[in-house]
């Protein structure tokens, strides 16, 4: 089989492409990324040589360009992982996050509906929203009520895929994972930040009070969950993606403190609490029981036990 990865310089669009060429050693992977400063091709150290992984300077954007990568690979199954992907620069400047997470999206729908073959879009539960303390988790029906520019670009690319299943009849599967965290991070993202400022000795920025929660995804579970539904592919589908690990960021910010065998009854020391992120979503949580009842998938992963690993990555 020929897999398409977008992004897979990114995170977690290159942990997936180690992950299914450890899995299926007979695939070939084409990766397109834009190369953007999100991408880091050392990311797939290792994997350069392999005649399975052939890796291409391409931008979703460019309509022209990407329909000839369809045509010469004939992907039976497109990884749509390229995306602009941090909230902050969202805030500070929207046009690539609506270009690459819209135009582009829409763009790889129409090559999967001129050229066949499946897609797994890769998204976010921020997509649901904010919820508070004693809210329940979203699931599968919760309504879209994305808050953010980012995540309203991601909510837009989801309704995009979910249409062309409904009027074009492509086969696609939208899946909505929680906050990821792992090696092959980019530094601009909140655990490469809490870890960095500890190994230099220096304050780490919280947002706000440090309470806002998110679910923890450690990055390979989630590679896991995207494998599976590629091989039990339902078109039309939807799945929740959760780590089951909520922690608010101060909690979080303590457990890698520990991790890192720094006092923990000093944490204040270590923060620097720094103003509020505008529009900042409270707290996400995913039930992710819909995937496991249907596909027999659950995040395995411990979060002490992915954070040691996320340490050894990052040699702290
Ligand atoms: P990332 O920013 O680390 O990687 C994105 C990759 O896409 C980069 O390699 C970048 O160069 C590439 N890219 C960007 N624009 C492109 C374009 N126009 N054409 C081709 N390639 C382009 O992101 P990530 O954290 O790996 O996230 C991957 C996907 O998962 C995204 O769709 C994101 O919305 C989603 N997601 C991520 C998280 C998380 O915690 N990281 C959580 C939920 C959902």
């Amino acid at each position: 089989m020929t897999i398409l990865v977008t992004g897979g310089l990114g995170f977690i669009g290159s942990n997936f492409v180690i992950s299914h060429l450890k899995k299926y050693p007979a695939d070939e992977v084409v990766v397109l990324d834009n190369f953007s400063y999100a991408a880091n091709s050392s990311n797939l150290n290792g994997y350069h040589e392999d005649w399975r992984l052939n890796i291409r300077k391409v931008d979703i954007c460019n309509y022209e360009f990407l329909e000839h990568m369809y045509h010469d690979y004939e992907p039976h199954i497109t990884f749509n992982f390229a995306a602009e992907s941090h909230v902050d620069n969202s805030i500070v400047g929207d046009d690539n996050f609506v270009n690459t997470n819209i135009v582009g999206t829409h763009n790889i729908l129409k090559c999967v509906k001129k050229f066949g073959g499946k897609l797994v879009h890769v998204s976010t539960d921020e997509v649901f929203g904010s919820l508070s303390h004693d809210d329940p988790p979203f699931n599968e029906s919760t309504p879209y009520n994305p808050r953010n520019p980012y995540s309203a670009t991601k909510a837009s690319s989801d309704h995009l895929v979910r249409s062309y299943v409904n009027t074009h009849g492509i086969e696609a599967v939208v899946t909505n994972c929680s906050n990821n965290y792992g090696p092959r991070q980019h530094s601009e993202k909140f655990i490469p930040t809490v870890i960095r400022n500890i190994k230099n000795n220096t304050p780490i920025p919280v947002y706000g009070n440090g309470t806002n929660v998110r679910d923890w995804l450690f990055v390979e579970d989630h590679c896991e969950a995207l494998l599976t539904i590629g091989e039990k592919f339902k078109k039309g589908e939807r799945y929740n993606i959760g780590g089951g690990h909520e922690m608010s960021n101060l909690e979080l910010v303590t457990l890698i403190l520990d991790l890192m065998g720094k006092p923990v009854n000093m944490y204040q020391n270590w923060i620097n609490f720094v103003t509020d992120r505008k529009g900042h979503d409270f707290r996400y949580a995913m039930d992710s029981s819909k995937i496991y009842k249907e596909l027999g998938w659950f995040a395995k992963t411990k979060i002490n036990e992915g954070l040691l690993k996320t340490l050894e990555w990052y040699n702290a």
